[in-house]
């Protein structure tokens, strides 16, 4: 696909990023300490990464889901939870008030979301209610002035690290999913608290928890969009969301195949190198055909979401689906490759191996994607 000039300037500065700033030990150091260096945020937000798909009257560039998926191809072809730490700002801490907050609402926030100034984490999932949210129970109570609410979120993603939370809760607990509704939490709150960071298998510095919500008041004007129509809200998110998942399997199984040509090149047996072994030269092949579909299938349903195509949901889907699948496919074929040495911890292999593994989970899971690719196609 050809990029614009504008498209092709967001690309070299993630590359240059991904290049100068994720060397091997900045990498070890993040998985030993589970913290990523705040510098590095602030390199992607100067160089105007962190407000991709935000307007520019928020602080944002604007670029559109293409720049986004370019950019995080970029920076997870070295380091997963960089995508991770991208997607906040652009997507998930964003994306619910620009899809149906207030304009008071969105003039108070982005720019400081866009800037860094403060981090909104999306809250959703309940012990209960994962894939299915219309089973969650946290209750959204109407008081004079505003709503006391009642709960427990897990598996939140920045949960120990934001300010405020998009926070789902039922506001007509007989409705289903009709009955939910959005809200933003001020996490210093009284009566809100945050759990350790889960023991996680991968995507190391990047904390996920639980949000514990005991009788927390909530002023009126920070409900989101209306009342009882939060389930819509949360899905239109986790559409955009689930887009950001399909560029970041992108990267990380690029950076999986450029490994693996490395050491496929490096590695000589009987004085010959591996990659001179033609079952090896086609596991590469086969890696690098899956590597381009993938990148063909994101581009594409990006460029169908900068273009407001109404079949850019499914396409989401699908690019969400097949490359968080494939990417785990990749990773294992790079690992194969490697042998021993990419089963060893410390090596750059395993720690993308267990990084992606997650991919065909969150933001809706591989069979979820199904569901929402077959009932488009056969409704
Ligand atoms: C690292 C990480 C970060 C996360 N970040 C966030 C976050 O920021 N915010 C948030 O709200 N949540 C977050 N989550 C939660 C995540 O979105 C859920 O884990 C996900 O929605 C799946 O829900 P579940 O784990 O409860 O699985 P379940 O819903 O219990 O599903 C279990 C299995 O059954 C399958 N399944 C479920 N229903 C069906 C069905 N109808 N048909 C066929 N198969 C089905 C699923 O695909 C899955 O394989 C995060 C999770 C992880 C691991």
């Amino acid at each position: 696909m050809i990029l614009s000039k504008e498209i092709l300037e967001v690309q070299e500065k993630a590359r240059r990023i991904a290049e100068e700033e994720f060397t091997k030990d900045v990498l070890d150091e993040i998985e030993s300490s589970g913290t990523f260096p705040r510098r590095i945020l602030e390199r992607m937000r100067d160089d105007g990464l962190t407000g991709l798909k935000v307007p520019k009257e928020y602080g944002g560039t604007d670029l559109g889901n293409l720049a986004y998926v370019v950019a995080l191809e970029e920076l997870t072809r070295k380091c997963a939870i960089a995508g991770v730490y991208l997607q906040n700002p652009n997507s998930n801490g964003s994306g619910p008030l620009l899809l149906y907050g207030t304009e008071e609402q969105k003039e108070k926030y982005l720019p400081k979301v866009v800037d860094l100034e403060i981090r909104i984490c999306f809250a959703l999932t309940e012990p209960e209610a994962g894939s299915d949210v219309s089973g969650m129970a946290t209750l959204a109570e109407k008081v004079d002035g505003g709503y006391l609410l009642n709960g427990r979120k897990c598996f939140i993603s920045g949960a120990q690290l934001a300010d405020y939370a998009v926070l789902f809760a039922k506001t007509d607990k007989y409705a289903g999913a009709k009955g939910i509704s959005a809200f933003l939490v001020d996490l210093h709150a009284p009566g809100v608290s945050r759990g350790l960071p889960e023991h996680k298998m991968g995507l190391a510095g990047y904390p996920i928890g639980d949000i514990i919500l005991e009788d927390v008041f909530i002023p009126a004007e920070d409900l989101i969009g209306e009342e009882n129509k939060g389930f819509v809200n949360a899905m239109k998110t986790l559409d955009n969301g689930r887009l950001a998942v399909a560029g970041i399997s992108l990267g990380v199984a690029r950076g999986c195949l450029e490994e693996a040509i490395k050491f496929a090149k490096q590695t000589e047996h009987n004085g010959r190198p591996l990659a001179k072994q033609q079952a090896v030269s086609f596991m590469l092949a086969d890696m690098n055909t899956k590597v381009t579909a993938m990148r063909e299938l994101v581009y594409s349903a990006a460029q169908l979401k900068d273009a407001g195509d109404p079949q850019a949901g499914v396409h989401a889907s699908m690019a969400k689906y097949f490359c968080s699948e494939t990417c785990n496919q990749v990773a294992a074929a790079a690992l194969q490759i490697h042998g021993e040495y990419g089963y060893m911890k410390g090596s750059e292999i395993e720690r993308k191996y267990r990084d992606c593994r997650v991919f065909t989970i969150f933001e809706g899971s591989s069979q979820i994607q199904q569901m929402i690719i077959a009932g488009q196609m056969l409704r």
